[in-house]
C-alpha cells in the first residue's frame, strides 16, 4: 500500500489491517489518507469516551506539556493527586494506583491480592493465592493476565501459564463455590465480559458473589477497564448491582484516547508496602492530567443521564433493526451493547460496512455471529440513525 514514502512493514506483523491509515479524527468521525470519513463505533475499543480528541484533551495535553511533563514517580504531581481524589470522591475505594495499561492494573491488582493472602493466610498458615477467574473473559496481554483471561486458546499460546487462576462459569455462583478451597484469594471478574461478547454479570450473580466472598473473607475484583467511566450508564458498573468490591481496575475511558490505567482499593486491602510496586511512567502529570478532565466531563451535570439515555435509544433501534432483519437478541448495559446475528456473518458485516461509500462505517465483531457497539459516551442521536441506516442497507444487501 502506498501512502507515504514510509514502509508499512516496518511495523511487525501481529494482526491483519485493513489497508488503510487513519489519519483524523473528529468526535464520532475518523478520515483516511484519501480523505474518507467513516462512522466510528469502535471508538480505539471503547476508549475514545468523548469522542476523537475533543477539546478538554488538547486543552488538557497543552496545558499540561506546557507546565510539567515527568517529575519521576518517586515525587507527587498535582494531577495524579487530583485524579486519585476524583474517583475516590465518586467511589467506594480510597487509594489509587496509576498505571499505563489495562493489562498493567490488572497485573497490579492480582500482585495486590497475593500480597494480601500473605498477610491473611489460611488456617495452616500458608499463603493465599489463587484468584477465581471466568471462562471467556479477557483481562490483558501480559502472562499473568493472559493467564487469568478465560479466552479459549490461550492458555496454549505462550505455554507455561502463570499458575493459580482456576476458571468459573459466568452467573454459576455454583461453579465459582465448587473451586474455592484453602489458597483461594479472591474473584476477580468483568461486570459484563467485553470481548467475551457482551455478556452481563446478573445483579444477582454479582450479590451472590459479594456475599460469597466475605464468607469466606476473600476478595471480590471488578476489571472495569471496559465498563468503567461511565460505559454502563452508571460511572462504575458495580454500582449497577450495588456491591461493595474490594478492588477496582480501570483502564480505556479513563484516559479518553490516551494511556492511562488505575488500580484502586478500599484502606483496609492496600497493604503494598515501599518498593512492592512502581513503574516509571505510573501517574505522570501529562496523563493523568487528561484522566482529570475526562473524569470532570463525566461528571458534569445530566452526562451521565444522557448516557442513559442513549443506550436506551440506541438498545431500542437495534431491536427494532434486528426484527426487520430476522437477527438475534440485543443486549449490554448503557452504551456497551451488542447484537446477535443469526449466522456468523459478523466478519462480512464489518468488511462491507468499512468499504462501502462514499460514508464508511466502523463496527466490531467480537465473535463471528455478533456485532459490539461501542460509540463515544457523547454520540448524538442522528449518529445512531445514521448507523443503524447503513447497517440496515448492509443486512439487506447480504440477506437478499
Ligand atoms: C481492554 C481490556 C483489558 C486490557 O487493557 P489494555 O489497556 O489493552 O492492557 C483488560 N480488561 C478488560 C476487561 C478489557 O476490556
Amino acid at each position: 500500500m502506498e501512502f507515504s514514502q514510509y514502509d508499512i512493514n516496518a511495523l511487525m506483523y501481529v494482526t491483519n489491517r485493513p489497508e488503510l491509515v487513519f489519519t483524523e479524527g473528529q468526535g464520532m468521525w475518523l478520515t483516511d489518507h484519501q480523505g474518507k470519513r467513516y462512522l466510528d463505533y469502535l471508538q480505539g475499543w471503547a476508549v475514545n469516551c468523548l469522542g476523537h480528541s475533543p477539546q478538554c484533551i488538547q486543552d488538557a495535553l497543552a496545558v499540561q506539556a506546557k507546565k510539567l511533563i515527568n517529575p519521576s514517580p518517586a515525587f507527587y504531581n498535582e494531577p495524579s493527586v487530583a485524579l486519585a481524589s476524583l474517583l475516590t470522591d465518586n467511589s467506594c475505594f480510597d487509594r489509587v494506583f496509576f498505571t499505563n495499561s489495562g493489562a498493567e492494573a490488572n497485573e497490579g491488582a492480582i500482585k495486590l491480592a497475593r500480597k494480601w493472602g500473605k498477610k491473611n493466610p489460611n488456617a495452616k498458615g500458608e499463603n493465599r493465592f489463587e484468584v477465581i477467574t471466568f471462562k471467556h473473559s479477557f483481562h490483558g496481554r501480559t502472562l499473568a493476565t493472559m493467564s487469568a483471561s478465560g479466552k479459549p486458546g490461550w492458555d496454549t499460546l505462550y505455554a507455561p501459564q502463570v499458575p493459580g487462576f482456576p476458571k468459573a462459569d459466568l452467573n454459576d455462583l455454583a461453579s465459582v463455590e465448587k473451586l474455592l478451597n484453602e489458597h483461594t484469594v479472591a474473584v476477580m471478574l468483568e461486570p459484563v465480559q467485553g470481548e467475551g461478547g457482551v455478556l452481563p454479570a446478573t445483579r444477582e450473580f454479582m450479590q451472590g458473589l459479594r456475599e460469597l466472598t466475605k464468607r469466606h473473607d476473600i476478595l471480590l475484583i471488578v476489571d472495569e477497564v471496559q465498563t468503567g467511566m461511565g460505559r454502563t450508564g452508571e460511572l462504575f458498573a458495580y454500582q449497577l448491582s450495588n456491591v461493595v468490591p474490594d478492588i477496582m481496575t480501570l483502564g480505556k475511558g479513563i484516559g479518553g484516547g490516551v494511556p492511562l490505567a488505575a488500580l484502586l482499593c478500599r484502606e483496609e486491602i492496600a497493604c503494598f508496602e515501599a518498593g512492592d510496586q512502581g513503574g516509571t511512567y505510573n501517574g505522570n502529570p501529562l496523563m493523568t492530567a487528561v484522566g482529570v478532565a475526562i473524569i470532570e466531563a463525566l461528571l458534569a451535570d445530566g452526562f451521565m443521564q444522557a448516557v442513559r439515555d442513549r443506550g436506551a435509544y440506541l438498545s431500542t433501534e437495534l431491536k427494532k433493526l434486528s426484527a426487520k432483519h430476522g437477527l438475534g437478541t440485543e443486549r449490554g448495559e448503557g452504551l456497551l451493547r451488542a447484537l446477535d446475528l443469526d449466522s456468523e456473518i459478523g466478519p462480512k458485516i464489518v468488511d462491507m460496512a468499512r468499504d462501502m461509500g462514499p460514508v464508511g462505517l466502523l463496527l466490531n465483531s467480537p465473535r463471528p455471529n455478533l456485532l459490539r457497539f461501542m460509540p463515544a459516551l457523547n454520540v448524538s442521536t442522528e449518529e445512531i440513525d445514521q448507523m443503524i441506516t447503513m447497517l440496515s442497507d448492509i443486512l439487506a444487501s447480504i440477506k437478499g
